[in-house]
């Protein structure tokens, strides 16, 4: 699905300049080479702070925390995710609650959020699924009309842009993730918080280091949650090629929708006027009955060619959320979804030549059913 070692190799100075920087400073954890990238990123995003921590599902946490998210609380969002959006809502002891999607962009409906807001609503998180940005301006208009903070979930969005601005810029906070499949990735773990808020930065500055400001003072619970040195070092390296790659992953996400686009029974997605993804991952729709997803991906893995079902579960079926009280036909879209879906590999370095060989075994294979 990704070309991790293709992209090293590309880069390979640059990343063993900046690893061989730390080593040689030994400055691990925080200082200047985490602050530099802080800053890089928030320029980049559009705000006044960021935040490093250890993971994304980490920003997310300590976001919510620093907007004050604790024990009663309920916290809007999709159920159509990953696992990491719920989770940082349960580990603030709140109970996330699901509003379904929009099968157009597979993102919250926010035609369909008001009547699940209740008074110990805190706040909100919309999810830019795939790399598509949430419908955020009749999001905020409802947050704003019921005190609501608004968390975005940049995970799989650095770089796409909403009616001309960055993601991660257009609510309370933006939480942002380098696991290596992301769109820029580290070597390991990594997340941060970008946000305008200086309160929200100041607190996650203070729970991702055990609660304090100064050393062995302490006046917040916190967790030991750091982005390293090393992951800074090597993202700043990284940031400089991130537009060029989020371009070679557009390009290489126009010519599928072309040539899948026209194929019976394929969904490509279309992203909404003035909404511009950062194309993280490929994911059409399969909605000729006759077309099953597992005999789909068999051959495509029979040619070798990588295929993966983002998500296959909604999260309110989950095992794990089977005490929130949720059951089947709660949220038909994220159901027809999970079905439905299925995800090509995407990253900058794929060739035309890869993206046609794709395109042209997904379309034998529906071609061979008649
Ligand atoms: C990857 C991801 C996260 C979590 O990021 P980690 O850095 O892996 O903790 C959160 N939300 C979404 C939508 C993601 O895709």
């Amino acid at each position: 699905m990704t070309d991790l070692k293709g992209q090293y190799q590309s880069i390979k100075a640059e990343i063993d300049g900046a690893v061989s920087r730390v080593l040689q400073h030994t400055q691990f954890i925080l200082g200047q080479e985490v602050k530099t990238f802080e800053g890089e990123m928030a320029a980049y995003c559009g705000t006044k702070h960021a935040a490093g921590v250890a993971s994304g599902t980490d920003a997310l946490h300590l976001a919510l925390l620093a907007c004050g998210v604790g024990p009663g609380d309920e916290v809007i969002t999709t159920p159509f995710t990953f696992i990491a959006t719920s989770e940082a809502i349960v580990n603030c002891g709140a109970r996330p609650v699901f509003v379904d999607i929009d099968p157009d962009t597979f993102n919250i409906d926010p035609t369909k959020m008001a009547t699940r807001i209740s008074p110990k609503c805190k706040a909100i998180i919309p999810v830019h699924l795939y790399g598509l940005p949430a419908d955020i301006e009749p999001i905020l208009s409802i947050a704003r009309r019921h005190h609501l903070k608004v968390i975005e979930d940049c995970a799989q969005a650095l770089g796409a842009e909403y009616k001309g601005k960055k993601v991660g810029s257009l609510c309370d906070a933006g939480c942002l993730s380098f696991f290596p499949a992301k769109n820029l990735g580290c070597y390991g773990d990594g997340g941060m918080v970008v946000t305008n808020d200086p309160k929200i930065s100041e607190t996650v500055e203070m729970l991702r280091k055990h609660g304090g400001k100064i050393a062995y003072y302490h006046s917040l619970p916190g967790f030991n949650s750091r982005l390293d040195a090393l992951q800074a070092a090597i993202l700043s390296a990284k940031l400089k090629h991130l537009d060029t790659w989020n371009d070679m992953r557009r390009r290489n996400t126009a010519l599928y929708d072309s040539l899948l686009g026209k194929i019976q029974g394929i969904q490509v997605t279309r992203a909404p006027a003035n909404f511009k993804s950062s194309c993280n991952y490929y994911t059409v729709r399969l909605l000729n009955p006759r077309v099953k997803r597992d005999d789909l991906r068999k051959h495509l893995d029979g040619k070798g060619i990588q295929n993966m079902v983002y998500y296959p579960l909604s999260l309110h079926l989950q095992e794990v959320y089977k005490d929130l009280g949720y059951k089947a036909g709660d949220f038909p879209e994220s159901e027809r979804a999970h079905a439905q879906v299925l995800s090509l590999p995407m990253y900058p370095e794929l060739t035309e030549d890869q993206v046609r060989e794709v395109a042209a075994a997904v379309e034998t294979y529906v071609k061979g059913l008649g």
